[in-house]
């Protein structure tokens, strides 16, 4: 593979984590060569003129399900369609959760998942999700960390006789992870409490997609949180709680933190922006919003946000599993993409939404205008502490000599409105429609080739490379 021919970015405001200052920055074999007051364009060389703008480092999502398929539903953005998303939204990094066929190795799911992902247009990772903790499995976790550059795994305890491992299974699988010096990320809702919570209100004919939230209570998130992180004590694995929605999953995070475990949080920008008054949408508008955890009351929000804060939540990850609430223009994209497969009733409604366009734009418009935070926090939460974390660092995450020149030209007062007409995801619908947002990503550069220009696609399928990773679970 070629790598881009020189570039020089001129004149931009570099915001790192750590750093903010105005210079220029020369590219060269994909790499940033040079940072420096002054740099002079060699002949030939494209010059990409940034000032007045932010020159942020690629954005890093470390939860995204793309191409993924159930028994009844599967996702409608494939890994070609979702990372063009992504990187139109300033991300140039995407870590996927991959989940192996029921029944299928984790090593047949892992060629199954490169086979998908081949058609990426941003870099790509992989999380594995493990189903059971047999022997053959462990001894696999232990080749995908070793060989695979796979050093993160996902348990679920949530949607019994699916996904979910049982407490025994968990524990071992917990272990496994952490003598691997992997990091275990956990979906933490009480499944089987979840059930039978189901159970009885589809008895009683509450059908309706609000009843999804209903029948996920915020307790249940924090019973399981909490669970987690003490078999995680136990078992002396570094934890990594994703998609954390509730103040109770939060103080179970905190109360491990004050006494030094590595337990870690990831939210997403739909629990910091939202709240479950989505659900009373007439009719069957509020299946849009029928993902586990569910959006939650209002009270979580400001919550989370402290979280944030007080640095107890890392990161802000999207979570993107997106469905259309249609069937797309005359039907075209069928009824197993869609959220229709639960009309009849919100326990067949596919889990999840689109999300990777819109992250980077949403948390500089929330985070730093409208909560006050800094560009550098701005910045951690997206790119760098993710990319830390999942052992991508400084690869990936920063504006640095010898990192990859994945870079975002982002207008910090340009404002624009939310509108999936015009968002490149295959989904039909916004979580955040109509939502007015403050700074926009202009230009987005994936090792030094610039990929978009403004509304311009020039980026290609395929383009995106595997990222093998290295050690994950420190920051
Ligand atoms: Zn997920």
């Amino acid at each position: 593979m070629t790598a881009a021919p020189a570039s020089l970015i001129r004149n931009g405001r570099i915001v790192t984590a750590s750093d903010d200052f105005v210079a220029d920055i020369l590219i060269e074999g994909g790499r940033i060569q040079a940072i420096a007051k002054t740099l002079s364009p060699g002949p030939g060389m494209a010059v990409h003129e940034a000032a007045g703008l932010l020159v942020l480092p690629g954005a890093v999502d470390v939860h995204t399900h793309l191409d993924s398929a159930t028994p009844t539903a599967s996702t409608v953005d494939d890994f070609a369609a979702g990372t063009r998303a992504a990187a139109f939204g300033g991300t140039t990094t995407v870590v996927d959760y991959c989940t192996p066929p029921p029944g299928a190795s984790l090593m047949a799911g892992l060629e199954d998942w490169h086979r998908r992902r081949a058609n990426a247009c941003v870099d790509v990772g992989a999380h594995m999700i493990v189903l059971n903790a047999g022997a053959e499995t462990l001894a696999e976790m232990k080749t995908l960390v070793a060989r695979e550059g796979i050093t993160s795994f996902k348990f679920f305890m949530a949607y019994p006789g699916a996904l979910m491992l049982e407490d025994g299974a968990l524990f071992t699988a917990l272990r496994a992870a952490g003598a691997l010096g992997a990091l275990s990320c956990v979906h933490a809702e009480n499944g089987p409490v979840i059930q039978s919570l189901v159970q009885a209100a589809l008895a009683q004919g509450q059908t309706a997609p609000r009843h999804h939230a209903l029948t996920r209570p915020a307790l249940l998130e924090g019973e399981a949180a909490q669970r987690a992180i003490d078999l995680a004590e136990l078992a002396q694995a570094p934890l990594y709680v994703v998609h954390l929605s509730t103040a109770q999953a939060l103080r179970a995070v905190q109360r491990a933190r004050l006494r030094g475990l590595p337990v870690f949080a990831e939210t997403c920008p739909q629990y910091l922006l939202l709240d479950d008054s989505v659900y009373e949408a007439d009719g069957f508008e509020g299946a849009k919003y029928v993902m586990s955890p569910p959006i939650r009351p209002a009270s979580h929000g400001p919550q989370l946000w402290n979280g944030l804060r007080s640095g107890d939540i890392q990161t802000v990850a999207t979570d993107h599993c997106a469905f259309t609430y249609g069937e797309g223009p005359e039907g075209q994209l069928g009824l197993r993409h869609s959220k229709r497969l639960g009309l009849a009733a919100f326990n067949r409604i596919p889990n999840g939404a689109p999300g990777l366009e819109t992250r980077l734009a949403l948390m500089h418009d929330a985070a730093v205008l409208q909560h006050g935070m800094s560009l550098h926090r701005f910045v951690d939460l997206v790119a760098t502490a993710p990319a830390r974390l999942f052992g991508l660092f400084p690869r990936k995450g920063t504006v640095a000599v010898g990192s990859d020149a994945d870079l975002v030209l982002f207008d910090p007062q340009e404002r624009w409105t939310v509108r999936a007409t015009e968002h490149h995801s295959l989904s039909d619908y916004s979580l955040f429609e109509g939502r007015q947002i403050t700074g926009r990503v202009k230009k987005v550069l994936l090792r030094g080739q610039c990929i978009v220009d403004g509304t311009q696609w020039l980026g290609r399928e395929g383009l995106g490379q595997y990222l093998p990773r290295g050690a994950s679970g420190r920051i």
